[in-house]
């Protein structure tokens, strides 16, 4: 097995609230196996100088969606399956690129997608799928038209490939299991409406009670958990008291609906760069006032969401949720956190709190031993400079995901 000794850097570990120097790491395959402020003995690693720079974990996306690659998402109507699979190549290597060893979609990859990373066919990060994104008729992953009647073939266009419309409690319970059977690592429902379907209203209630707690049902047997789509205090009430385990978005969450999270050990997965991005750009991509209006409505609440959960102790994790030409501003989101979050925090949720979302605490979003070799090496100090972690991942000399490097300047 191969062996690597990082000497000479600054030891970001999240757990910490410095950064530290004196440390010396040895990766082993793909594990980190030793991290000590002493000399590390090794006869046959190779050895690596760090040069000064920061050691910290890979990033960890906990919200996006690898085969969206419209921003104007009924245009995905017109796009094949070997289409949305070319430009998904595309995009999960510019996440390694930034720096997230580790990305969760939200609705739509699949164990195709998913598997071609692990077996090297293609270049990209760790990915945790949760297969189509499920909802009730008329809801946020209803992808039909005004005109359509009845349902659409799901085999054929990147639309409906990633979404799911199901009703009533015996509908949720197959789409789920369906969703397992195909490898989904956590099942994603819809309880509010949602800024990119054209018909939903953003406060609508879409799945029941009932409904929902189908889903958690079936998930725990299964041994995973359910992330709900949620925007509204009522939507997350709802999803909280079913047994939903995080919530996407949030953005209109109030005390009382943050409190209750806290108490179920919930998680919010935040994504303020989505609303700004769209704001900003995706008129051009084609976006309907209609859309960008409900934008409108939950941008505001994005910085509020992440003081309400601090307050009432909710995890919050880093997630981003753009929507295809908008992808590569992933990284954005540091720095729009960083207007009410301090720096070591916004680093932990793209770490450690990413690490809770999809359950691996011990083997990722740490540098501790034990973990996956998933690591980056930072020209400078993020805690000083978020900055850093921005420019396509122009700053990080060092990329390395389960022990194999992505990229690695310091070799010539
Ligand atoms: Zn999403």
């Amino acid at each position: 097995m191969s062996q690597y000794l990082f000497k000479n850097f600054q030891l970001l570990e999240p757990s910490l609230d410095e950064i530290r120097g004196g440390y010396e790491l040895l990766v082993e395959g793909d594990t980190i196996r030793e991290v000590s402020d002493k000399p590390i003995k090794s006869d046959r690693a190779t050895v690596i100088d760090c040069g000064g720079r920061t050691l910290m974990p890979g990033l960890i996306d906990s919200h996006v969606h690898v085969f969206l690659s419209e921003v104007y998402i009924r245009n995905l109507e017109s796009v094949p399956l070997t289409l949305m699979t070319a430009r998904a190549v595309g995009l999960v290597k510019g996440m390694i690129d930034r720096g997230f060893t580790t990305v969760r979609d939200t609705g739509g990859a699949d164990w195709g997608i998913k598997e071609s990373i692990e077996k090297g066919h293609i270049v990209g990060p760790r990915l945790f799928i949760a297969g189509q994104a499920i909802g009730p008729t008329g809801g946020h992953s209803d992808s039909r038209r005004r005109t359509d009647y009845g349902m659409r073939c799901h085999c054929c266009n990147a639309m409906s490939f990633t979404m799911c419309v199901s009703d009533g409690v015996t509908e949720v319970r197959r789409a789920a299991r369906e969703q397992m059977r195909q490898g989904a690592d956590h099942v994603k429902i819809m309880m509010s409406g949602g800024v990119a379907s054209p018909y939903d209203p953003l406060t609508s209630l879409q799945f029941s009670m009932e409904e929902a707690r189908a889903a958690v049902e079936e998930a725990t047997a299964f041994g995973r958990y359910v992330c709900a789509h949620a925007y509204t205090p009522e939507a997350i009430t709802r999803a909280a008291h079913a047994g939903v385990r995080t919530i996407e978005h949030g953005n209109l969450i109030d005390e009382a609906a943050a409190k209750l999270m806290a108490e179920k050990g919930m998680i919010l997965v935040a994504n303020l760069i989505a609303y700004y991005a769209m704001k900003e750009r995706a008129g051009e991509f084609g976006m309907t006032g209609d859309m960008l209006e409900k934008n409108d409505m939950v941008i505001d609440g994005a910085l509020r969401s992440l003081e309400i959960c601090k307050k009432a102790n909710v995890p919050v994790a880093y997630g981003t949720d753009l929507l295809g030409q908008l992808q590569v501003e992933q990284s954005r989101e540091f720095q729009l956190r960083a207007e009410v979050l301090t720096p070591i925090e916004i680093i932990r949720s793209a770490t450690s709190v990413g690490a809770k979302v999809v359950r691996m605490e011990d083997k990722l979003g740490t540098l501790r031993a034990g973990a996956f070799a998933d690591m980056l090496l930072v020209n400078g100090n993020p805690l000083k400079d978020l900055s850093l972690l921005q420019h396509q991942g122009r700053n990080l000399a060092l990329i390395m995901k389960a022990g194999q490097f992505h990229k690695n300047e310091l070799v010539h």
